[in-house]
C-alpha cells in the first residue's frame, strides 16, 4: 500500500492548530521523511527545510543545487524557495516564518540552524518539532508494521551465522565486518547503521565500541546489530552467545535471569499499561535475583524510522501503551571485568498483548562451535 502523504500532512496541520503552533520547520531526517518521503544526506551546512504553516501553506527552503531532487516530493500547493550560495539562506528562512509567534523546529537539525532561527525570529517561541510529530509517528499503521517485520526478518535469519562467527582467535572487528556483509547479502537494499560486538569483559559495557580484541575460548559475546531497509525502517536485535562452553561458572545462571526478565516484560504488554510498568516487570526479575545494580539502562526504546524513538520503557514514564506502538525489550546484566548478557527483541503492542516483530530470544545460552 503506498504511503498517503497528503493524509499525514493533513494530520500535521490539525496538530499545528491544536498545539497553537504557527510554523513547523523540518530538515532532512526521520520527520521530513515521514511527512514527504524525501531524504537527503548531503545538505550539511546548507539549510534544506520544509516549512509548514498553520494556515495550510507550505514551502521548501532549498539550496538551488537540490531543487530538482525535491521536485518529485512536492505536495499539492507547496512552493519552492530556492536560495543560492551567494545569497545564503537567511532571507529565505526569514520570510518563510514571517509573523509566526510559535515555531516548532526539528529536534534533530544542526544547532547552527536553530541559532540562525533565533536571530531571524527574535521574540518567537521555539518549541521542539517532536511536539507535533511524535503523536503521529508513535503508532505504526499496517504498512509500517509490515516494513518493520521485513527488516526484523533480515536480522532474525542472520542469527545462526552471526553465532557461528564467534570463534577463538577471531577479532571483534572481523566478526563485525563478516556480520555486516551477511546482512547486506540478505537485503542488498538495506544499510547497516550499527553493529556492536562485545566479547569477554567488553560485554560489561552496554554500548561498547567494537574493538580489535580477539575472542577467547569460553568468552561470552554480545552481538547487537540492526539494519535500515529501503522504506527507512529499522531492525534492532541483541543476541548473546558463548565461544564454546562458558569459562565463568555464572554465565548460564545470569543468562536465565535475563531471559526471564525479558519474558516478564513482554508478558506485561497490553494497551493501557504505563511504559514504566514494562520496565518494572523486567527489573523486578533482575533485582529478585540479586543483580539489580548491574542492570544499567532502561528496558526498551521505540523503533521505527529511527533506531531509538518514543516510547521509552523506563522508570517514571507514565505514558500508556497503545495498539501499534513498536519498541524493544532488552534487559541486560553487566558484571565488570567478567562478562555481560543482553537479550533484545522488538515487539508491537497488539489489541490484547505483545505481538512479536522478531523471533523470540533463545531460551538457553547459544554455544558457538569451536
Ligand atoms: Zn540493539
Ligand atoms: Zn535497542
Amino acid at each position: 500500500m503506498p504511503t498517503n502523504y497528503s493524509d499525514r500532512m493533513a494530520r500535521v496541520r490539525a496538530a499545528l492548530a491544536r498545539e497553537r503552533v504557527d510554523a513547523l520547520i523540518l530538515t532532512p531526517g526521520a520527520n521530513l521523511f515521514y511527512l514527504t518521503g524525501f531524504e537527503h544526506g548531503h545538505a550539511y551546512e546548507r539549510l534544506l527545510a520544509l516549512v509548514v504553516r498553520a494556515d495550510g501553506s507550505s514551502r521548501w527552503v532549498i539550496p538551488t543545487m537540490n531543487t530538482e531532487q525535491v521536485r518529485p516530493h512536492l505536495g499539492p500547493g507547496q512552493e519552492l524557495r530556492p536560495w543560492d550560495d551567494a545569497e545564503g539562506y537567511l532571507p529565505a528562512l526569514r520570510d518563510s516564518i514571517a509573523g509566526a509567534r510559535t515555531i516548532a523546529f526539528d529536534d534533530d537539525a544542526r544547532a547552527a540552524f536553530a541559532l540562525d532561527l533565533l536571530s531571524v525570529a527574535p521574540g518567537a517561541r521555539i518549541v521542539k518539532a517532536s511536539s507535533i510529530m511524535r503523536p503521529l509517528r508513535i503508532r505504526k499503521d499496517a504498512t509500517e508494521l509490515a516494513s518493520l517485520r521485513q527488516a526484523a526478518g533480515v536480522v532474525d535469519q542472520t542469527i545462526p551465522f552471526a553465532i557461528s562467527l564467534c570463534k577463538p582467535g577471531t577479532s571483534e572487528a572481523q566478526v563485525e565486518s563478516d556480520l555486516r556483509a551477511a546482512l547486506l547479502k540478505r537485503d542488498p537494499t538495506a544499510t547497516v547503521p550499527f553493529c556492536i560486538i562485545a566479547s569477554g569483559p567488553n560485554g560489561a559495557f552496554p554500548h561498547h565500541e567494537t574493538s580489535r580484541r580477539t575472542l577467547q575460548q569460553g568468552d561470552v559475546v554480545i552481538l547487537d546489530f540492526g539494519t535500515r531497509n529501503a522504506q527507512g525502517y529499522y531492525s534492532d536485535i541483541t543476541v548473546t552467545c558463548c565461544v564454546g562452553q562458558p569459562a565463568d561458572p555464572d554465565v548460564r545462571k545470569v543468562y536465565d535471569v535475563v531471559h526471564r526478565a525479558q519474558r516478564a516484560a513482554i508478558d506485561a504488554i497490553r494497551p493501557g499499561v504505563p511504559c514504566e510498568q514494562i520496565d518494572r516487570a523486567a527489573r523486578k526479575v533482575i533485582e529478585d535475583a540479586g543483580y539489580g545494580p548491574h542492570f544499567l539502562h532502561r528496558t526498551g526504546h521505540g523503533l521505527g524510522l529511527q533506531g531509538h524513538e518514543p516510547p521509552f520503557m523506563v522508570g517514571g514514564n507514565k505514558e500508556l501503551l497503545e495498539e501499534g506502538m513498536v519498541f524493544s525489550i532488552e534487559p541486560g546484566i553487566y558484571l565488570p571485568g567478567r562478562f555481560g548478557i543482553r537479550l533484545e527483541v522488538i515487539v508491537a503492542c497488539g489489541k490484547s498483548g505483545a505481538e512479536r516483530i522478531n523471533a523470540p530470544s533463545a531460551p538457553q545460552l547459544p554455544i558457538a562451535a569451536t
